[in-house]
């Protein structure tokens, strides 16, 4: 199966680094044209020049301008592909948690999905076309200790994709979600060999993810085969939670 979306442009979110960062450099190998979108913008860029036909995009998906900075991409050119991908952590015990954790998590991960989706699926509408790919995660399925501000966040973002699955299907405009499990991050590799190896021991597949996982389920996700394939959940996790 050959994924072909030449022709198709795409704004990934978080594209400076980690998964975004994978996924941006996927959709390009695929021939979309990519907006590569990120507050640290000469990363953003330098990545786009690598990618070739890609665009850095400097944006903060948390500030109150992102509406007109997204409004004035699509002045650009019309995004057939949205990837919601930019998103925070900011951990605490719950019985400890500040309310500037909570309120910089949901307005980051999940806010931020309102705004840029509300603009960007206007477009896809008209054209009758349209892949949107929310980035959960695991963590929003099955939640986990220190994370209630991101757990919510995860979770509400497979709420919004199945409901705007339901309104906008029949314009043909798809809405799905990419749930990963542990992935070699930055993170992951700051973790001690010991850490590293109990983590593996609760994966079926007894690795942990890379970013090209998830980048390969988004790439297939924003592609014609995956036309009839919408209001999902994929659960990339190697079998951590089934
Ligand atoms: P990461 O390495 O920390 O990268 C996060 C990306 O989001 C960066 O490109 C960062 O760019 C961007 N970002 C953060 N705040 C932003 C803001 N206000 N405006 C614009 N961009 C912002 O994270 P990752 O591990 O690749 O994770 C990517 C997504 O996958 C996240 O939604 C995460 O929740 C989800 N996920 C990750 C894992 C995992 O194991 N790594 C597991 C499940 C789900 P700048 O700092 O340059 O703005």
């Amino acid at each position: 199966m050959k994924i072909d979306l030449s022709g198709k442009t795409a704004l990934v979110t978080g594209a400076s680094r980690g998964i975004g960062e994978s996924i941006a450099r996927a959709l390009g190998a695929a021939g979309a044209h990519v907006f590569c979108a990120a507050r640290s913008a000469d990363r953003v860029r330098e990545i786009a020049e690598e990618i070739g036909n890609a665009t850095g995009v400097e944006l903060d998906i948390s500030s109150s301008d992102v509406r007109e900075k997204v409004k004035a991409l699509l002045e650009q050119k019309p995004i057939d592909i949205l990837v919601n991908n930019a998103g925070i952590t900011e951990d605490d015990l719950f019985i400890r948690m500040k309310p500037e954790a909570w309120t910089n998590v949901i307005r980051t991960n999940l806010d931020s999905a309102f705004h840029i989706t509300q603009e960007v699926v206007k477009k896809m509408i008209r054209a009758r076309w349209g892949r949107v790919v929310n980035i959960s995660s695991v963590v929003g399925l099955m939640g986990n200790p220190g994370q209630a501000n991101y757990a919510a966040s995860k979770a509400a973002l497979i709420g919004f994709t199945k409901s705007l699955a339901l309104e906008i299907g029949s314009r043909n405009v798809t809405v799905n979600a990419v749930a990963p499990g542990f992935i070699q991050t930055a993170m992951t590799d700051a973790l001690g060999e010991e850490a590293r190896q109990k983590l593996e021991e609760r994966i079926a597949l007894k690795r942990l993810g890379t970013p090209e996982d998830i980048a390969n389920a988004v790439v297939f996700l924003s592609s014609e085969q995956a036309s009839y394939i919408t209001g999902t959940v994929l659960n990339v996790s190697g079998g951590l939670y089934t």
